[in-house]
């Protein structure tokens, strides 16, 4: 008797023995952030400011991490993590966003869920001080995906978020750079902010803000703002935040590719992203980076530029920082 009430106790046991070490380890969260990709060179960055930015990158996917080891929803790190970067001068989203032509700034973003692929998103807004809390309350609080300019800013403005002059964005760095590329006359790239994020309850999330491409015209949106192109999650395959030149992550629907990649032909986000950014688009002469993430934590960040500012936290709990290859 004794003995088969052992076995009684016993059989789930041994049927689910996934469902025990589920129990007995804690479940993966990871995240990983992106300050953009281009042309930066170790002799070009001295060491301080290459200082200030590694610093900077830690904070943001930190302050991310730390919600997501209190439990907070991947969605909520993602918004987290791209705050912190669009509120440092030293990347192109919020303050620090580059100059348009005209000389002003206007900014784009947008962010995703991989349970459910909510998504929400502005473009070309210029007086709302973080892009991604406006792409954040699009996704939870109108019925729409992507809003644009001076309606965007209603709406912004409607659900209460901060409003600031265009100025509030200038940094004289950037207008440095407007200055060279109006010399060159072509629109320059690179410098946007993203994050992905998974959380204990294997949700996916993504986001990315930027100021877009120095001297853009003519109400230019990029791939920033765009669901499937510079932003996608997706639970059953992978979180993607890109940065680059975006008429290029627009064209070949980057982020989508990769996850599509992932869940149609079974690849690693490793090498879905690496066929994507290596075999595809710098081919096609498009140059930039992506990072990726997966529901089993695992993280890769491809880029085919010079270097790609970035940061990462496995489920290890080991810390990345980079920015070269
Ligand atoms: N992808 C952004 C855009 O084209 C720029 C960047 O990532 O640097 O607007």
């Amino acid at each position: 008797m004794k003995r088969r009430l052992l076995a009684a106790l016993l059989l789930p046991v041994t049927l689910f023995p996934a469902v025990l070490s589920l129990a007995g380890t804690a479940a993966p969260i990871a995240i990983a952030v992106h300050g953009g990709a281009g042309t930066m060179r170790r002799e070009q960055l001295d060491e301080a400011l290459e200082q200030r930015i590694t610093a900077k990158l830690r904070e943001a996917v930190e302050a991310g991490h730390a919600l997501l080891a209190a439990g907070a929803p991947a969605v909520d790190a993602v918004t987290a993590a791209i705050v912190i970067l669009e509120a440092s001068p030293l990347f192109n989203a919020g303050v620090g966003a580059v100059y348009t032509w005209d000389g002003g700034h206007e900014l784009d973003a947008s962010i995703m869920e991989g349970r459910t692929r909510a998504a929400g998103a502005v473009a070309g807004v210029r007086t709302i001080k973080s892009p991604i809390h406006a792409a954040r309350a699009v996704m939870d609080h109108s019925p729409h995906v992507l809003l644009s300019g001076a309606g965007a800013e209603a709406f912004a403005q409607s659900q209460g978020l901060d409003i600031v002059p265009n100025s509030h964005f200038d940094t004289p760095e950037r207008f440095e750079a407007l200055k060279r590329a109006k010399a060159r006359a072509e629109a320059d790239k690179h410098g946007t902010v993203g994050a992905v994020a998974l959380d204990a309850r294997g949700n996916l999330a993504a986001g990315t803000s930027t100021g877009g491409m120095t001297g853009k015209r003519w109400g230019r949106v990029g791939d920033s703002p765009l669901i499937g192109a510079g932003t996608f999650a997706d639970n059953a395959s992978c979180a993607v935040s890109a940065t680059g030149h975006g008429e290029y992550f627009i064209r070949y629907n980057v982020a989508a590719d990769i996850c599509a990649r992932v869940a149609y032909k079974g690849l690693s986000i490793e090498a879905a992203g690496h066929q994507v950014i290596h075999q595809t688009l710098l081919p096609a002469g498009g140059t930039g980076g992506v990072i990726i993430l997966d529901t089993a934590g695992n993280i890769s960040m491809p880029f085919n530029t010079e270097g790609m500012y970035r940061a990462a936290i496995d489920p290890d709990g080991t810390r990345y920082v980079g920015i070269y290859r």
